[in-house]
């Protein structure tokens, strides 16, 4: 039967104190006991249902943990207080110094400036490979490598990883493949496929409304486990811990989730296909002329389409900077970084979310100077939106 996340969401059912339709926040950061042998065994993680201490673990955070597992189809997950949050802790717990991680060289920005200058003083060493390239992803690993870490689709070129094809070779060299699925939540369920440990920066779709950041980590409970020890675990000691508020804000607008990704998709559908229909060059995963639209159909849980996100290249940066200020002007969006709001959200990836890939890095992987990345909101009538943008287009000569 088909893995319809969207309906293991909905069956997660929860009732506040006072029967209220939410659950209750937990609004403490500590906890009280009436046996000081209780709180001893709630330390040491033997006492089920007790809580001590909100970085630990808080009602709240494990709620939104357990429908983001439901969605993921894993078997539990651990909030952070963003994505960073979420990526930094499982690569420090999987990697020892002197071992070495395999990753896609299309990460987010500030994935890639983690691997590249920050792990790297602990000694785990990171080659950057083109993901879609299974045979130089394998040539890559060698006998320290631990990690293989690729996002489902990748920001801001918006690659598609092979997860299966990953997944294999994860297998066979005794590897974990992480995937960040940030820019396809629902679209893709990266762990049907294979991925060990599935991460969200929640901060984007998932959440929706660009009111907060918030990260999250899918995996299997022994995973987890090992990620909140209290003596070893990156997540319990780097500590970068959801506020229990924040949690119960986000888990509400899960609920949505389902309906949003279908509208985000329907817009950028819509307006990929008009856009290289007008003779842009654009990328989005939906359009037949994208190198792995079909890797991605083969993947994708349909109902939610191909994702929100798409770009274009405007030629230069100028170009590219002159546009997006005018679509502002005509209200058509924000220039900002970040995605999955109801606006539409547009930024030039190269001077801002990927500054931190160097400029002949950038211009290697296809990363061009004129690159903008949409983020397609909900808009009602994507028809006129679209008429709007073309105008804009036409005044600052990237169309004629
Ligand atoms: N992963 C991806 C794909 C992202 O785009 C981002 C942020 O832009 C992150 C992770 C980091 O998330 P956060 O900003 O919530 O720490």
């Amino acid at each position: 039967m088909a893995f319809k996340p969207a309906d293991k969401i909905q069956d997660l059912q929860y009732f506040g104190e006072f029967g209220g339709v939410n659950p209750s926040i937990s609004d403490s950061s500590t906890y009280t006991f009436i046996s000081a042998k209780t709180m001893f065994d709630t330390f040491e993680g033997n006492a089920d249902g007790c809580y001590l201490y909100s970085r630990h673990s808080s009602p709240s955070n494990l709620y939104l943990g357990e429908a983001l597992a439901a969605m993921e189809g894993t078997e539990t997950a651990n909030v952070s207080a963003s994505g960073m949050g979420a990526i930094t802790p499982v690569l420090m717990q999987l990697c020892n110094a002197g071992e070495h991680i395999v990753s896609s060289r299309t990460v987010y920005g500030g994935t890639y400036a983690f691997l590249k200058n920050f792990i790297s003083k602990f000694n785990i060493k990171t080659t950057f490979v083109d993901i879609t390239d299974l045979d130089v992803v394998e040539a890559a690993i060698t006998k320290n490598t631990k990690v293989l870490y690729c996002e489902a689709v990748s920001n801001p070129l918006l690659e598609v990883a092979d997860i299966k094809g990953l997944s294999a070779l994860a297998k066979k060299h005794n590897l974990k493949l992480v995937v960040d699925n940030t820019f396809s939540p629902l679209s893709i369920s990266p762990a049907k496929y294979g991925a060990d440990i599935v991460i969200h920066s929640l901060t984007k779709f998932i959440n929706g409304s660009s009111d907060t950041v918030g990260g999250v980590v899918c995996g299997t409970q022994e995973f987890i486990n090992d990620l909140r020890n209290v003596n070893s675990g990156a997540s319990m000691l780097l500590g970068a811990t959801m506020d229990s508020l924040r949690a119960a804000s986000v888990l509400k607008n899960m609920r949505t989730l389902h309906i949003r990704m279908k509208q985000h998709s329907f817009n950028a559908g819509f307006l990929a296909d008009k856009f290289e229909a007008d003779g842009l060059k654009t990328v989005y995963p939906g359009l037949v002329s994208h190198p792995s639209h079909l890797l991605f159909k083969s993947m994708m849980n349909a109902e939610y389409g191909f994702g929100g996100i798409l770009t274009i290249d405007a030629g230069t940066l100028e170009k590219a900077n002159e546009l997006m200020e005018l679509m502002q002007h005509e209200n058509l969006g924000n220039l900002a970084v970040s995605l999955g709001f109801y606006k539409t959200l547009f930024s030039s990836p190269g001077s801002s979310t990927s500054s931190e890939i160097p400029a002949k890095e950038q211009k290697e992987m296809g990363l061009s100077d004129g690159l903008i990345r949409f983020s397609i909101g909900l808009d009602n009538d994507i028809e006129r939106t679209y008429h709007r943008m073309k105008s804009c287009m036409v005044k600052v000569g990237v169309l004629s």
